[in-house]
C-alpha cells in the first residue's frame, strides 16, 4: 500500500483562523478582524493506492475558488484567498500518476469546506462517502449562509451517507471500517465542523492520520489549540486529545491537509514526537 500526498494549489487565512484568539464568539469574530494573514499553505488530497482499490481522500481546491474574492459571502469574499491552476486540480494529478476515474474506488471526504470538495466533478462514476452530519450542514440556503459551496457541487452529487458506529478505535469513541482488511478506518473527530471524520492508515506498523482540518498543523495538535472557526472549543479539544493519545499509544504520522509539513512527514514516515 502507498499513500501519495496531491497539492492541490494552496491558500491563505488569517493567522487567527489557525489559531483561535480569546474565546466564544469574539474567537470567531477574531478571524474577520485579523489583519495578519497566514504564509500560502499546500492543500492536500491524499491518494491510497490500496489492494482493494485506490481511495481518495479529500479533492481539494478547483479552479472555481478563484471567483471567491468576488463573493458576497464576507468569509469568502474577505478572509481567504486561493491559487490553483486546471492542471492542479486533482482529476489531471491522477491522470499522470496512470490512475483513471473507474480505477478509484472511492472517494473519501473529511467534510465539505469549500477546499475540500473543489474536486468533486472529477469523480462521476466513483462513490463518495460523506458524513451525514456534514452533509445536513452543508446543503441548501443554511450551508451557502455557513460558507459551504453545495451550488457548486455536480449535479449528479449524491454521496453514500457515512455513519460512524460506536465501536473504539483507539482513543476515537466512533469509527467505521473503509476496507475489508480493516486497514482503513473513519474516526470522528469533530470540532472544526460537527461532523468532521479523519481517516486512518496502518501500514506496516505505522498509523498514517490524513487529518483533514482537525488542526492546520501538527504543533497545534500537541498544544491542544482550537482553531478560529470550530463550533464547539470541549468537543474540538476532546478530539485533540484523542490524537495525542493516538500518537502517544502507537507510532503515528500525523498529516493535515494544510501543514507545509505533511508531505515530507509522509514520504520520510516521520512520526509524531513523543509528548507527556
Ligand atoms: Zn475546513
Amino acid at each position: 500500500m502507498t499513500i501519495h500526498a496531491i497539492q492541490t494549489g494552496s491558500v491563505r487565512i488569517k493567522t487567527a483562523q489557525v489559531q483561535g484568539q480569546g474565546h466564544g464568539l469574539r474567537r470567531r469574530i477574531g478571524v474577520f478582524v485579523d489583519p495578519h494573514w497566514t504564509e500560502w499553505l499546500p492543500t492536500y488530497a491524499w491518494v491510497i493506492d490500496h489492494p482493494e482499490g485506490v481511495i481518495v481522500v479529500d479533492t481539494g481546491q478547483g479552479t472555481h475558488l478563484l471567483q471567491t474574492a468576488a463573493s458576497l459571502h464576507p468569509y469568502q469574499r474577505w478572509e481567504v484567498m486561493f491559487r490553483i491552476e486546471s492542471e492542479q486540480e486533482i482529476g489531471p494529478h491522477l491522470r499522470a500518476m496512470g490512475v483513471g476515474a473507474r480505477d478509484v474506488k472511492k472517494v473519501v471526504l473529511t467534510h465539505l469546506h469549500i477546499d475540500h470538495d473543489g474536486g468533486l466533478a472529477h469523480f462521476p462514476q466513483t462513490d463518495i462517502l460523506v458524513s451525514r452530519g456534514e452533509l445536513q450542514t452543508a446543503s441548501g440556503w443554511m450551508g451557502r449562509l455557513r460558507g459551504y459551496l453545495p451550488n457548486r457541487w455536480p449535479s449528479w452529487f449524491d454521496p453514500v451517507r457515512l455513519d460512524l458506529v460506536h465501536e473504539a478505535f483507539g482513543p476515537f469513541a466512533a469509527s467505521r471500517r473503509l476496507t475489508a482488511a480493516g486497514d482503513v478506518v473513519a474516526v470522528g473527530t469533530p470540532g472544526h465542523t460537527a461532523d468532521h471524520i479523519s481517516v486512518l492508515v496502518e501500514d506496516q506498523g505505522i498509523t498514517y492520520v490524513l487529518a483533514g482540518d482537525t488542526s492546520y498543523n501538527e504543533r497545534l495538535m500537541l498544544a491542544g489549540q482550537v482553531d478560529g472557526v470550530c463550533a464547539d472549543e470541549d468537543v474540538t479539544r476532546a478530539t485533540l486529545r484523542a490524537m495525542q493519545h493516538l500518537a502517544a499509544d502507537r507510532p503515528t504520522v500525523y498529516l493535515p491537509t494544510h501543514d507545509p509539513q505533511s508531505a515530507a512527514r509522509l514520504s520520510n514516515h516521520t512520526l509524531v514526537a513523543a509528548h507527556g
